[in-house]
């Protein structure tokens, strides 16, 4: 197991704001604490360069990231200040969601410390998101020859609007997004196939969708590679997530989605997604499951 990191994860943002870059900083450090990986299980990748960035998001957007020339407007979309550092912070990630593709073609898993960032469209950006890591990968796997058949699982609560539209119509990637039907984004794109889950949904409601959903997917999508978004803003902690899921039953989850791919010999590249619970430690206690449950499966 591999994982990618580096501290421009953690890039710090202007006094107050609400999203908390600080879990990337904790997140490997927990992990080699509690001796889930070791210093040599950390990648830390390189920026990514412009022709893959390309293959994905529109040369007008990515100049304007570059540039620093989004409007207001276009950052308050974002939520997010722009500046040369958020700019490299993100090609870095996408960067490590590719690595991370690549080294789970060999090794069967492998997970990104930071990205999952599904609400960035081709030609913006909204959500926190800037750039759409899984379409980056999944465009550079499908236009390298490693993979013909690409099935990105999204179980972030929120749902993955921007992977939805950039993949619409294309034969080669298939979106599933399992969200809450009444979080962000209020107007939801049309993934190959959307879940949306009501209100307060438990553990148990939520481990038996999950269930039921898995074995259709792979059998129907027969997919060569998954991406999987383990966004951990399900928890009934989470201040947005709307869901009633506990630690307990979002480990659960992870290990679901591990073992149906490992039974079937498919290879996943993981990233972490979202998750706001108000104590830091519910956060990254969650993220590190992740990792742990890739671990022992894989
Ligand atoms: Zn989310």
């Amino acid at each position: 197991m591999l994982i990618a990191y580096d501290p421009i994860y953690a890039h710090p943002l202007p006094e107050g704001h609400r999203f908390p870059m600080v879990k990337y900083e904790l997140i490997p450090a927990q992990l080699l604490r509690e001796g889930i990986i070791t210093e040599n299980q950390i990648l830390k990748p390189a920026p990514l360069e412009e022709d893959i960035i390309l293959q994905t998001h529109t040369l007008h957007y990515w100049r304007q990231l570059q540039q620093q020339t989004l409007s207001d407007k276009e950052q308050r979309r974002i939520g997010l200040p722009q500046s040369p550092a958020l700019t490299l912070r993100e090609i870095t990630i996408s960067r490590g969601t590719i690595d991370c593709a690549l080294h789970a073609l060999e090794h069967g898993v492998a997970l990104n410390v930071a990205g999952g960032t599904h609400h960035a469209f081709a030609d913006r950006g909204e959500g926190f998101c800037l750039l759409n890591d899984f379409a980056i990968a999944s465009n550079y796997l499908l236009s390298q020859h490693h993979v013909k058949k690409v099935l990105i699982i999204d179980l972030d609560v929120h749902q993955g609007n921007g992977t939805a539209a950039l993949f619409m119509g294309n034969d080669h990637v298939y979106t599933f997004s399992m969200h809450g039907a009444h979080n962000y984004p209020f107007h939801k794109e049309v993934s190959d196939w959307d879940v949306p889950l009501p209100d307060g949904m438990n553990d148990n409601d939520y481990l038996r969708t999950l269930q039921d959903c898995l074995p259709v997917l792979i059998n129907k999508v027969k997919p060569d590679f998954v991406f999987y978004l383990s966004g951990v803003d399900i928890l009934e902690t989470d201040r947005y997530g709307k869901l009633k899921v506990s630690a307990q039953g979002c480990l659960l989850r992870d290990e679901l989605v591990f073992t149906t791919l490992k039974k079937h010999g498919i290879p996943c590249a993981v990233a972490m997604g979202g998750g706001y619970s108000t104590q830091i430690k519910d956060i990254v206690n969650a993220h590190c499951n992740t990792f742990k449950a890739a671990g022992e499966i894989f």
